[in-house]
């Protein structure tokens, strides 16, 4: 499964724990991340992630991008609630396009542990089907 981490800079530490929580879960998946997330879960992990821009300057854009064809099968997205950021509207048109897929995405540790556990006990095998499902027609 391709899955997408990002964290705003108040997440970022909460993020980095996580997934070496989670480690040998993420070891049997393809982990894509915006910049600086991603450097810092690999300065804390053996895992190899696919890195794009950094969030303010067009990651999480990219990221979308996947997401807007449906490569996607999971978005965890730590954002920080209590601080602007200066790319919102990049934000906001990514868990857009995750609802327009259809695409799992967690928000918050407490979504994120929730979907990781289910990908961990292998149930995300709907997702295969996902060249099947095409949003808004039935
Ligand atoms: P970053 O981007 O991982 O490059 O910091 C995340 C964000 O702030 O959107």
């Amino acid at each position: 499964m391709n899955i997408a981490l990002i964290a705003h800079d108040r997440k970022k530490e909460e993020m980095v724990n996580f997934v070496i929580a989670y480690e040998e879960v993420f070891r049997h998946h393809e982990l894509f991340a915006t910049g600086t997330t991603g450097t810092k879960v690999m300065e804390s992990t053996s895992l190899q992630v696919h890195r794009f821009m950094s969030g303010p300057l067009g990651g999480d854009q990219q990221i979308g991008a996947m997401v807007a064809r449906n490569e996607m099968d999971l978005v965890i997205f730590l954002r920080d609630p209590l601080m602007a950021q200066p790319h919102e509207p990049d934000i906001i048109a990514l868990l857009r396009l995750c609802d327009v897929q259809g695409i799992p995405v967690a928000t918050n540790i407490a979504s994120a542990e929730l979907l990781v556990r289910s990908l961990g006990r292998g149930e995300f095998g709907w997702r295969d089907l996902k060249d099947k499902y095409k949003p808004g027609v039935i």
